[in-house]
């Protein structure tokens, strides 16, 4: 596994739409692995592959929703796709791409999405919460869209420290 470098905001790469991932290969699974490892070097929730330059519809969440004394995991979605949404919650969103900045964005309470295993398995899997908001962020990122093109507005430490905005 290595850890793999995180584009900015100002590479157009994260502007772009991935494609289907169509091969459940050995370079697959290097790639998953890599964002693992990526991502549990940093202090996000998500990563999506265009995030470390690679147009290919994957991504990892990580579920923060565990019980008490369980650890969080890291959630594989291949070709993911949102098929439920419900409720509402609005609340500061980050993203590994756009550091220190944080926006207000409202996003479902609740997702189901389908997607893929990195063996080609469908399943399907539920959000709630922050894990819902990092669902849609996440799958946003395979539609070349980064979160700040939808926030209501930015914040400033202060707001986003105090939770008032
Ligand atoms: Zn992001």
């Amino acid at each position: 596994m290595a850890v793999r470098n995180i584009l900015t905001k100002e590479d157009p790469t994260l502007y772009k739409k991935s494609r289907p991932v169509t091969q459940f290969n050995a370079r697959l699974h290097q790639l998953l692995d890599d964002m693992r490892e990526t991502l549990s070097r940093e202090a996000g929730v998500g990563l999506a592959a265009p995030q470390v330059g690679v147009l290919r519809r994957a991504v990892i969440v990580i579920e923060t929703n565990v019980p008490e004394g369980e650890e969080e995991y890291m959630i594989e979605l291949v070709n993911p796709e949102i098929i439920e949404r419900d409720g509402e919650q609005r609340g500061a969103e980050g993203c590994l791409s756009v550091p220190g900045e944080y926006g207000v964005v409202t996003r479902p309470e609740h997702v189901r999405v389908r997607a893929q295993d990195r063996d080609g398995n469908w399943f399907e899997v539920e959000g709630e919460g922050l894990t819902a908001r990092c669902f849609c962020h996440e799958i946003d990122h395979l539609e070349g869209i980064v979160f700040t093109s939808l926030c209501e507005r930015m914040l400033t430490q202060e707001e986003l420290e105090s939770g008032e905005f």
